[in-house]
């Protein structure tokens, strides 16, 4: 799984560099990243098993794709995933909701 990977690497990023009992976790995750939420979710719980992230909770903001049409130039947002300016070309460039990141990582004090 795709999603397990990505979620085992980047608790042991928080892990490496994030001193003690961690409370909340917020990733972005750009809709068109390929990630699903909800399997990140899952697989956050199963990676941070016995480890200082156990029972931390994970606050995902969730980033719409965004393209520019190289047929007609214009930027828009897009309501799902697929690649299709509304003027109905699929000849686009995509300029956001790629993204995968760590917002903020709170500590328990
Ligand atoms: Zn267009």
């Amino acid at each position: 799984m795709h999603e397990l990977s990505i979620t085992e690497s980047l608790v042991s990023a928080i892990l490496e560099r994030v001193e003690g009992r961690v409370q909340t976790v917020t990733l972005v995750i750009g809709r068109l990243s390929g990630l699903v939420p909800d399997s990140v979710r899952f697989c956050f719980d199963v990676c941070t098993q016995g480890t200082r992230l156990e029972g931390a909770a994970l606050d995902i903001i969730d980033i719409p794709g965004r393209v520019r049409c190289l047929t007609c130039d214009v930027e828009l947002e897009l309501p799902d995933t697929i690649l299709l300016c509304t003027c109905g070309s699929a000849n686009v460039d995509i300029v956001g909701g790629q993204e995968l990141r760590i917002k903020n990582v709170e500590v328990m004090v």
